[in-house]
């Protein structure tokens, strides 16, 4: 295939999906992946001729290795890998299961180890290689009753880094963008009041549009970037500053 080939884990809707949309805008093939059927039909038809939904959970190996097999087998090596793909089980760490705890690593932070590991070979033989993790504003800042989130947030960060500098010189990037708060179907499960003291923290004064991140993915994923890695890119209007 002459077009680069993205994988976005997570692009049946939100942020996952902007970013599907602009990277099939900015002339690369993508897989978007729903864990349902449905969601992966539902990615193709808003892909079109620009890519494909396709299914995958995160949390199961063996989903991963079907998933790539595919892809491998229907279009090629994989040159741009988003991990967007996430959840939140929120609770005071006083109240906290072990479930809500484990749940979370296992879909926000070991998928990330898992994919990862998986496209680097062929990216090492190419020279060429993107890969963008989905971190969050809070995994910097903290967050009460998201400990669990935060801490996969902050690893995400930390195992970005250390790749980056495995692979810098083999022309690969691995960077993070950590948004602020976006309108999403994940902040939707907010209350009003939990939505109003947010806003009054961000000097932007409103919630970041799904867009707004995948601007910032659409430009660590371009030939343009490769000077840029290990970096963590905050798109959040202001609310934390690193
Ligand atoms: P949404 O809840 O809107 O969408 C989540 C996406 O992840 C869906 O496509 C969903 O697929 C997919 N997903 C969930 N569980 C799994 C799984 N086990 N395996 C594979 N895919 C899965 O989330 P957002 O768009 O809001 O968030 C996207 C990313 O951005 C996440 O990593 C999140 O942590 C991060 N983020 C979001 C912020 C926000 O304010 N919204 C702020 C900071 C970070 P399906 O539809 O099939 O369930």
């Amino acid at each position: 295939m002459e077009k680069k080939i993205a994988l976005v884990t997570g692009a049946s809707r939100g942020i996952g999906r902007a970013i599907a949309e602009k990277l099939a805008s900015q002339d690369m093939f993508v897989i978007g992946t729903a864990t349902t059927e449905q969601g992966a039909e539902k990615i193709s038809a808003y892909l079109g001729e620009n890519g494909k939904g396709m299914v995958l959970n995160v949390t199961e190996p063996e989903s991963i290795d079907t998933l790539l097999a595919q892809i491998k087998e229907q279009f090629g090596d994989i040159d741009v890998l988003v991990n967007n793909a996430g959840i939140t089980r929120d609770n005071l760490l006083m109240r906290m299961k072990d479930d809500e705890w484990f749940d979370i690593l296992q879909t926000n932070l070991t998928p990330i180890y898992r994919l990862s590991k998986a496209v680097l070979r062929p990216m090492m033989k190419k020279r060429f290689g993107r890969i963008i993790n989905i971190g969050s504003v809070v995994g910097s800042m903290g967050n009460p009753g998201q400990s669990n989130y935060c801490a996969a947030k902050a690893g995400v960060i930390g195992f970005s880094k250390s790749l980056a500098k495995e692979v810098a010189n083999r022309g690969i990037t691995v960077n993070v963008v950590a948004p602020g708060f976006i309108a999403t179907d994940m902040t939707d499960a907010l209350t009003e009041d939990q939505k109003n003291a947010i806003l009054s923290q961000i000097p932007a004064a409103r919630l970041g549009e799904a867009k707004d991140i995948a601007n910032a993915v659409a430009f660590l994923a371009s030939e343009d970037a490769g000077y840029v890695t290990g970096t963590t890119m905050h798109v959040n209007g202001g609310l934390y500053l690193a």
